[in-house]
């Protein structure tokens, strides 16, 4: 990398919008670090998804905000984006959690501002099937329930972060047309780049970009291809992106989990209908780009003409753009 690109990266926010941890409450959090170590300042970090009881969420919720607290001298639990730049000047790693799906929510509205209160910035309205608030994009192709309606007003209310991610099709199109701030496709690659019922369509991009939302590209191999994280796949996505919506709506959440000592194939198999058969989940040994490749990505991205504007927008000014318009509620 040139020195300019270094000097860049160094002192760029670099905001990754969502981690692919698998959630649990004895997961040992020190494996932070290596996002630490890879220069990232933010991490979204999920405590819970529709496929996990909602008492596991909470307890996992309550395990992960008592460790982050207790290690205040490498990290800070953020509730607003002045907090990150302040955890950025004291060279430390800020974050704050994301659930995937509203089975968390117990079929309560009242929940919502539960979990704002205690750390959550995002949330997703289901995970890949249907729920009691909306469609997932593994299963029948339906819009927001008036459940999932009043979910949206009170995220919207609180402030917290409306994620289309895994939901249906007619899902986040409810939602893009009726959220009155900007949402977000937290890890979501373009479908017109590599063919996954996880990816999303031209429509989806657009309507996210009109409402000044953004979308974070998903490091996943089987979703940026046929388990292919090469750097020129993963600027194939953004290009495409690019061309269609423009470079402000553009950004990262690769979905990446350090090799952790958790058995997930006991939750995989209990549950194969959350990941279903065609779709790749079977690949052996799927691959992972993570923030590790963000050096090398930022180094493609300007060889192929971006410019310092825009990459800075890529690593972290488009969420925080988001964010600062979210966060502070209504
Ligand atoms: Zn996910």
């Amino acid at each position: 990398m040139s020195e300019n690109l270094e000097k860049l990266y160094r002192e760029a926010l670099v905001w990754d919008a969502h981690a692919g941890v698998f959630p649990g409450p004895e997961v040992d959090l020190n494996l932070l670090d290596e996002w630490r170590q890879q220069g990232v300042s933010y991490l979204s970090i999920n405590v819970g998804f529709d496929v996990m009881a909602w008492q596991e969420t909470m307890a996992t919720l309550a395990a992960y905000r008592r460790w982050v607290l207790d290690h205040g001298d490498r990290f800070v639990l953020v509730g607003n984006v002045d907090d990150i730049d302040r955890a950025r000047v004291a060279g430390k790693f800020a974050l704050s959690f994301d659930i995937e799906g509203m089975n968390a929510l117990n079929d309560d509205i009242n929940m919502v501002s539960v979990y704002h209160a205690l750390g959550v910035r995002q949330m997703l309205f289901a995970y890949n099937l249907n729920n009691a608030a909306a469609g997932g994009c593994h299963d029948e192709d339906t819009g927001l329930t008036d459940f999932g309606r009043a979910v949206l007003r009170e995220m919207n209310r609180v402030g917290m972060i409306v994620d289309c991610s895994h939901a249906a099709y007619r899902t986040t199109m409810d939602l893009m047309n009726e959220s009155s701030k900007p949402v977000v496709f937290s890890h979501s690659n373009p479908v017109a780049v590599w063919n996954h019922q996880r990816n999303i369509c031209d429509d989806q991009i657009r309507a996210c970009a009109a409402n000044g939302g953004v979308i974070g590209l998903n490091g996943m191999g089987i979703f940026l291809g046929d388990n292919d994280i090469g750097i020129d796949t993963m600027l194939q996505h953004v290009r495409y992106v690019s061309e269609l919506v423009g470079s402000a709506h553009i950004g990262f959440g690769f979905d990446y989990s350090p090799d952790i000592d958790v058995d997930i194939g006991v939750i995989l198999r209990s549950r194969p209908d959350y990941w279903p058969a065609g779709q790749q989940y079977d690949t052996r040994d799927i691959k992972h780009a993570g923030p590790a490749q963000l050096p090398s990505l930022v180094e493609a991205l300007a060889g192929s003409g971006f410019d310092d504007e825009d990459i800075r927008g890529f690593l972290g000014e488009n969420f925080r753009r988001v964010a600062t318009s979210v966060w502070q509620g209504s």
